[in-house]
């Protein structure tokens, strides 16, 4: 099952080209959370969505629906670092995830399909980052890695925007719009093993990104079972998985596509219109 959100707030099922909303029928919310996280947070599960009568469903076209994040504010997402050994090389790092640990990302730098990623500097590098990207299903603290897929809800396209400077990871990584997420989530018993999937990024015609999610170092059920011996992932949570090799620059008016296998196509425009120069921010010395 397809899942989607709209800038409302409201939850939709992606089914034959339509979006179907589903948040009256499942007594939902709707608002700047998402319904997607309300139905998690309440222990709804796939078979809660398969017993709903899409037909007699509210629905629009998918084409000329605008989508929000499916999970516009979880209260975490945790990034992975250096979870690519081809991106370890690129960036001349000495280290991998198994000696950095994760990172965490403002939950306000997540975004919508329809939502270009906003340049906050004009004159340093940001870069694109694909992701694949999972969705906690239920809470999950201090499990292990055979039982982490269990706690997993579904897998998203995911992008870590990311600018290239000296400042911690959190801070390079937290600027509104730099965690786009969509077009849907697809639910995990419809993607089977995450260790398997074909990940491609292009910046307007140019294809930088080609990998397989079988090269992580940790694995999604690996990845999991470690933050969740860190800090406790609740329902909606995000967690953005690594990327592999072939990251680099956005300019104002390009175009970002991340296609993973089994779980669609993300395409976000890129703009500089609130860019300033660096020296211009807060702090600068
Ligand atoms: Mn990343």
């Amino acid at each position: 099952m397809r899942l989607a959100g709209t800038p409302d707030g409201r939850l939709h099922v992606v089914h034959d080209d339509q979006v179907v909303d589903v948040t009256d029928a499942l007594g939902l919310p709707a608002g700047p959370t998402g319904g997607l996280r309300a139905f998690l947070e309440r222990g709804g599960t796939v078979a809660d969505l398969a017993a709903l009568d899409l037909a007699a469903l509210p629905s629009r076209p998918l084409a000329t629906t605008t989508l929000g994040a499916p999970v516009p504010r979880p209260s975490t997402v945790v990034g992975a670092p250096v979870n690519y050994l081809d991106h370890k090389a690129e960036m001349g790092e000495q280290r991998t995830i198994a000696e950095y640990g994760v990172f965490l990302k403002a939950p306000s730098s997540v975004s919508g399909p329809d939502e270009p990623i906003r340049l906050p500097y004009h004159d340093v590098p940001v870069h694109q980052e694909g992701e694949l990207g999972v969705v906690v299903g239920r809470r999950a603290w201090r499990v292990p890695a055979e039982r982490a897929l269990e706690h997993v809800f579904g897998y998203v396209p995911l992008l870590d925007v990311t600018v290239r400077s000296t400042e911690d990871r959190s801070t390079r990584k937290s600027f509104p719009t730099f965690t786009p997420t969509g077009p849907w989530v697809t639910t995990a018993d419809e993607v089977g093993d995450p260790g398997t999937l074909r990940l491609r990024c292009w910046v307007d015609d140019e294809l930088r990104q080609d990998a397989s999610t079988a090269d992580l170092v940790l694995d999604v059920a690996a990845l999991v079972a470690y933050a969740s011996h860190v800090m406790p992932l609740e329902p909606g949570d995000l967690i953005a998985t690594g990327t592999p090799a072939g990251v680099g620059p956005l300019h104002d008016g390009q175009r970002v596509v991340l296609e993973i296998d089994r779980l669609g196509r993300l395409e976000v425009d890129v703009t500089g219109a609130d860019a300033i120069a660096y020296a211009d921010r807060p702090g600068a010395r």
